[in-house]
């Protein structure tokens, strides 16, 4: 092999398995530096989020694409980033991502971001789309019985799965994956939407976080018998870190082993050995470390190496995780090809792997595997 496997990496047309839209319009300076962290508060004065490793990044790899020196300044990025407006801005940090398939999760905030079908004509890329089980819950909440509300959800959830090739779950986040691993009883089930209901009624906001229901959707997305992608760790300001380790889904996993579905554990920072023993031990779970990859930046490389430690390598997936941003999708697919390549240049040159090996693993990690794992050809 002429080639090295970090070249070939840089090269490959990634899918991405996990991500949303990107922002439509142009976001203000305030706007971007909210959406490059997960976190809530804002900087300290004298630094910003580009002092963050994802911000970091974000002026070495970026700044480029947009005409500017490597390792510019917060303000001459944001100033070039306006010149530019943000229709150019995604269209150049997105073409320099090399996706060539998109897996949209359209369940947050999507009022603000591209559809499935805008980021196609965007990008020339292919979309599909993930359904987010909470809110669809959620949309069909206002005007349910508690007698009604699972045929319902069941009617709700067939019309929105017939065209999407996977579903979502954010249960590690509504309530912690320390869930009960049976699915409800019917009792059960109506006895929890009454409270919900109620609860809405006298003004509380539709937000699903009533543990009964959100087993309930769950093992109804268990039925689909497609893959459902569960948050794992790291990933959103409102969680209870301890309670987002996937070795509490061991009995979910146990639950669920012989039914078709397949669970896709998404970020899984910083509990990717546990993960990827998952993903080892039961035949229909896979692990990503989107998300975590960018804003990790130069650091990243630890992550990629530790999904690639026990997991077999047919399980373990590349994704973004990007949300609104643009950086966010250059910058995940830059890094995961810098580690992938790193990594798997080091079994080539130790001859653990030969050259066809690295070209079959480089392929199956950034594209294949979610070819397989999602049926898409
Ligand atoms: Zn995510």
């Amino acid at each position: 092999m002429s080639e090295s496997v970090a070249e070939l990496a840089a090269e490959l047309p990634l899918i991405d398995h996990h991500c949303h839209g990107v922002r439509t319009g142009t976001a203000t300076d305030a706007e971007v530096q909210l959406l490059a962290t997960e976190s809530d508060w804002p900087a300290p004065p004298g630094t910003s989020v580009f002092d963050n490793l994802f911000g970091i990044t974000v002026r070495a790899v970026c700044a480029p694409l947009l005409d500017l020196p490597r390792h510019c300044t917060a303000e001459e990025y944001l100033r070039r980033r306006g010149e530019l407006g943000g229709a150019e801005v995604s269209a150049r940090l997105l073409a320099a991502s090399g996706t060539e398939r998109y897996l949209l999760d359209t369940g947050f905030r999507a009022s603000t971001i591209t559809t499935p079908d805008e980021l196609a004509r965007l990008t020339g890329a292919a979309t599909e789309e993930i359904v987010r089980l909470e809110t669809l819950a959620e949309s069909i909440a206002p005007g349910c019985t508690a007698a009604g509300f699972a045929d319902a959800f069941d009617e709700a959830l067939d019309t929105a799965a017939a065209n999407a090739v996977g579903v979502k779950s954010i249960i590690a986040y509504r309530y912690g994956l320390d869930f009960d691993p049976a699915p409800p009883e019917p009792a059960q089930v109506t006895a929890a939407a009454g409270r919900w209901l109620t609860a809405i009624e006298a003004g509380a906001p539709a937000r699903l976080a009533e543990p009964t229901l959100l087993r309930h959707v769950l093992w109804r997305a268990v039925e689909l018998r497609k893959p459902i992608q569960l948050h794992v760790g790291y990933g959103d300001p409102d969680i209870v870190l301890h309670r987002c380790d996937p070795s509490h889904l061991t009995g979910f996993a146990h639950a669920t082993r012989t039914t078709g579905a397949q669970l896709m554990l998404l970020h899984c920072y910083p509990y990717i050995r546990q993960a990827g023993i998952l993903a080892q031990l039961f035949p229909h779970v896979w692990l990503d470390t989107s998300c975590a990859v960018s804003h990790t930046g130069p650091s990243s490389e630890t992550l990629v190496r530790e999904s690639l430690e026990i997991a077999p390598l047919h399980k373990v997936l590349y994704a973004s995780d990007a949300f609104g941003l643009p950086e966010l999708y250059a910058c995940g697919s830059w890094l995961w090809r810098r580690a992938v390549g790193r990594v798997l240049d080091e079994w080539l040159a130790d001859d653990l792997i030969g050259a066809a090996d690295a070209r079959r693993y480089v392929e199956m990690l950034g594209r294949g595997n979610a070819v397989r794992a999602y049926g898409l050809e």
